[in-house]
């Protein structure tokens, strides 16, 4: 705590990847006097464990925009820092079961040309042809998106934070903050106990904490984060069989409310929640970190009834009844 700061320019709170990327963004422009303080350790929020699906197709232009320059930092960081991001060109399958969603993966593909990205629109037969795992009775097309991909997210927030930390920024772990200070209704400093940093301004990048860091100001911050589920199969002789170093492209199924990509030698396998619920940080430990949630398996597949086993992989036929076989389940 000897080291602290009592005055900073930015103060940024939470060293997950948006804090890190923040610092590394502001540095990179050539401000100065930028302090990074985590609660417990970098990425130990909700970071490290993000499945890291890269798509580069997205419903809108600035989102498409932010995504490739994302690419294009992952290899510029790895350049700059020595600090690999993990970044795999695997490409990305998206499929579609009814009319609705083919026209709208058709526009995104549309949209993705505009900006030169190349991606096709792909009959049930190259849709196996890509992804040998998939049953494909009840699809009636898919875009394939070849310059798609995944990272390792925990490094690209170490990536980043390095870049940040070589360009003057200061990091600070096992650092909580427990209190922001104002005057005359400005965000004037932060409190880490009875430690103050006098801030000109003050940046809360705290996941799921945020809201309740804004609160510590008296502001109301208009978000709420909820539950997300994954969860990571044994190997499997479909993986295994693909050999080392070779990967499936990452695959989303919106219609079934899943993606998938392999993960070692077995699938990991998520789900968009369609009935989200929420999580209260009062009712985490104060040191939830690097920590997961309980098991839900309700809520992991709520929307149809059906019992989750019988369904990412089974049921419609995806992803190779992953989760009969799953080993280990991933929440946060
Ligand atoms: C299972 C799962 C899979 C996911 N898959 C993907 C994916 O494929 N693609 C994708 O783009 N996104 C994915 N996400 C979402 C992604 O992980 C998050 O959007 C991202 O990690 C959020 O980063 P963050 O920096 O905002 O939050 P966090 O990583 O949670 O960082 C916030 C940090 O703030 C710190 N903090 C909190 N309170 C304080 C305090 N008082 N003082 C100091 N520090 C504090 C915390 O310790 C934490 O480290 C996934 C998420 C989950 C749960």
């Amino acid at each position: 705590m000897s080291n602290l700061p009592h005055q900073a320019r930015t103060v940024i709170i939470g060293g997950g990847v948006i804090g890190c990327s923040i610092a590394y963004h502001l540095a990179r422009e050539g401000r100065k006097d930028i302090v990074v303080l985590e609660r417990s350790k970098l990425t130990s929020g909700t970071t490290w464990h993000a499945a890291g699906l890269v798509r580069r197709l997205r419903p809108s232009a600035t989102l498409t925009k932010l995504i490739n320059y994302s690419i294009d930092l992952y290899t510029e960081l790895e350049v700059e820092t020595g600090q690999a991001t993990g970044w795999t060109q695997t490409g990305s399958l998206t499929l579609a079961t009814n009319e609705d969603r083919l026209t709208n993966i058709k526009r995104q593909v549309s949209l993705g040309r505009a900006f030169g990205l190349e991606a096709e629109v792909v009959d049930a037969k190259r849709a196996k042809e890509l992804w040998p795992l998939i049953e494909v009775d009840d699809v009636i097309g898919a875009v394939w998106s070849p310059a798609d991909g995944r990272v390792n997210p925990s490094d690209v927030a170490l990536a980043l934070s390095k870049g940040a930390k070589s360009r003057g920024v200061q990091i600070f772990e096992d650092t909580r903050v427990t209190g922001l200070q104002k005057k005359a209704r400005r965000i004037s400093g932060v409190e880490v106990g009875e430690h103050v940093i006098e801030a000109e301004e003050v940046i809360v990048a705290c996941g799921l904490w945020s809201r309740e860091v804004a609160e510590m100001a008296g502001a109301h911050m208009p978000l709420y984060a909820c539950e997300h589920f994954y969860m990571l199969t044994k190997p499997l002789e479909e993986v295994q069989a693909l050999g080392k170093g070779a990967h499936l492209p990452t695959l989303n199924d919106q219609d079934a409310f899943l993606y998938a990509r392999d993960d070692v030698e077995g699938l990991l396998v998520g789900s968009f929640e369609p009935h989200a619920k929420g999580i209260s940080t009062k009712d985490l430990p104060a040191d939830f970190s690097f920590d997961l949630l309980d098991e839900d398996w309700d809520a992991l597949h709520a929307d149809d009834g059906k019992r989750p086993e019988a369904h990412p992989g089974a049921g419609k036929g995806r992803s190779a009844n992953a989760a009969e076989r799953a080993g280990k389940f991933h929440a946060g």
